[in-house]
């Protein structure tokens, strides 16, 4: 972080100071601001949350042990020297903004949408940090929480600041660009994710929309034209617009899109600096248009086109469980993409799984897909259907939510079987699974079969 003292801290946030001896020299926050203990590093903050279930001034010793040298609580502790406040969120976001407020030459880009969020910030951050220092955490640091936890890891020297927001209601996105006012957003696509919490598609674009609204006049607003209710968030924003995708009237268009055995896709990427061609390593059809987003942020940001698409090409996957491939000679491949699932991403990854599995067996172990309120049973259902015409071999549906995928009208070609839980679908696996099978895991977090991914890649 931008280094900061305690009593600074204080200052900026209201707060009381405690335990700091006046003849000493104040704490300074020199190491990472963190809201779990086990992260703390030598010159951390460690700012104590009160969760549901957890009470965080419990872990302030636990900080201390791990090098924090300070905390940042709603009460006086007595393991560190403190700075107490009323609301430790507000204080959080009040040292997120000093933090923005020093930094100097510094770039923020913004990235919402229902999928993608953190695999296009993978690559966005791994295409800027080829240039210049980059913060773009590794993972899904999407909340009130997460994005002061980005925001604060910012150095005097960052240049780039790439920051994941995730909409859970209306009003989540504005707040978080209060956090993080960004010169640059991306909105990816509006799905039916969350739908169940937003209501209605309608919501979640209105919701979404907030991260083009928070955009100054000079910013740069890059917008998907292949998705309808994003293209038209054109017309919420004062920023320029830049659309991207696979539209002819797209600023930054993807041409020509070849998608391999491999499941990876080639295109060629036609820009307003001249065109190139893009093999991603990435697997799936799906990340044609996030890399074209990243690609018209990198543009945006100066980088010359040619070295962009070089990097967009070659970067792999940084947080895990994303359509994760392992594929070794004379094993099973596996596709491990069991970080989350909704019915898009669910789409997205069962046609990669049809390509890859192009002359051999395909298995989809799918559990479920939470957050979908009312249309649960008949989104699961419609996935069970899609497997069947992508021609899944083996359909493995995974735990009571999910149940409704396997109760399809049967097709031709595909078996499908119903267990109750990840231990089930691992014995039938244990069982059939051989090379030179292609088997994808996907579903929500709750299913446990991403770690059953893991298990099977270090038995394929
Ligand atoms: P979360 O809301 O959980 O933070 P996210 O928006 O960050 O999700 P990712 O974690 O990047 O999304 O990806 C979630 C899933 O969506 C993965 O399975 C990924 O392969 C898939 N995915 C990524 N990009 C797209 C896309 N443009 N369209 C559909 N699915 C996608
Ligand atoms: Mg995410």
């Amino acid at each position: 972080m931008i280094t900061l003292t305690l009593p600074e801290i204080a200052d900026l946030t209201g707060g009381t100071l405690h335990g700091v001896d006046p003849s000493a020299q104040a704490p300074v926050i020199s190491g990472a601001v963190v809201t779990d203990s086990r992260e703390a590093e030598p010159g951390s903050l460690y700012v104590a949350r009160i969760g549901e279930a957890m009470d965080g001034h419990q872990f302030v010793g636990g900080a201390r042990d791990k090098g924090a040298v300070a905390a940042l609580t709603s009460r006086t502790v007595d393991e560190l020297p403190c700075v107490v406040v009323d609301d430790v969120q507000a204080a959080f976001v009040a040292i997120s903004r000093a933090v923005l407020d020093r930094a100097t030459d510094l770039t923020v880009i913004g990235i919402t949408g229902s999928s993608g969020k953190t695999s296009t910030k993978d690559l966005l951050g791994t295409v800027l940090a080829a240039t210049a220092p980059t913060i773009a955490p590794v993972g899904s640091y999407n909340s009130e929480v997460g994005v002061p936890l980005t925001v604060t890891r910012v150095t005097e020297e960052t240049r780039f600041l790439v920051v994941e927001m995730g909409a859970r209601g209306i009003g989540h996105v504005h707040y978080l660009t209060t956090i993080a006012p960004p010169q640059i957003g991306v909105v990816l696509n509006v799905g039916t994710a969350h739908v169940g919490e937003f209501g209605s598609r309608d919501a979640i674009a209105q919701a979404k929309g907030e991260l083009v609204e928070a955009l100054p006049a000079a910013g740069v607003a890059v917008l998907n034209a292949d998705d309808p209710a994003v293209r038209s968030m054109a017309g919420r924003t004062g920023a320029r617009v830049v659309l991207v995708g696979e539209a002819p009237d797209a600023t930054v268009r993807a041409e020509d899109v070849a998608v391999g055995r491999d499941g990876r896709a080639t295109f060629r990427a036609v820009t307003p600096k001249g065109d190139a061609t893009i093999a991603l390593s990435l697997v799936g059809r799906h990340h044609v248009g996030n890399a074209l987003a990243v690609l018209a942020v990198a543009l945006e940001c100066g980088i010359p086109l040619a070295t962009a698409a070089t990097a967009i090409g070659s970067a792999g996957i940084v947080s895990r469980w994303r359509m994760e491939v392992t594929d070794r000679a004379g094993g099973v491949t596996v596709v491990n993409d069991a970080y989350n699932a909704n019915p898009d991403s669910m789409r997205a990854a069962l046609a990669a799984l049809e390509t890859m599995g192009e002359g051999r067996r395909t298995w989809a172990v799918l559990g479920s897909m939470l957050e979908l309120g009312d249309e649960s049973d008949a989104d699961h259902a419609a996935i069970g259907v899609e497997a069947q015409r992508r021609g899944v071999d083996e359909l493995v549906v995974v735990g009571e939510t999910a149940r409704p995928m396997a109760e399809v009208a049967p097709v031709p070609g595909t078996r499908i079987r119903w267990v109750a839980d990840a231990d089930a679908a691992e014995s039938l696996l244990r069982a059939e699974l051989a090379p030179p099978d292609v088997v994808l895991f996907k579903s929500s977090r709750d299913a446990g079969l991403r770690w059953l991914g893991d298990k099977l890649t270090e038995s394929a």
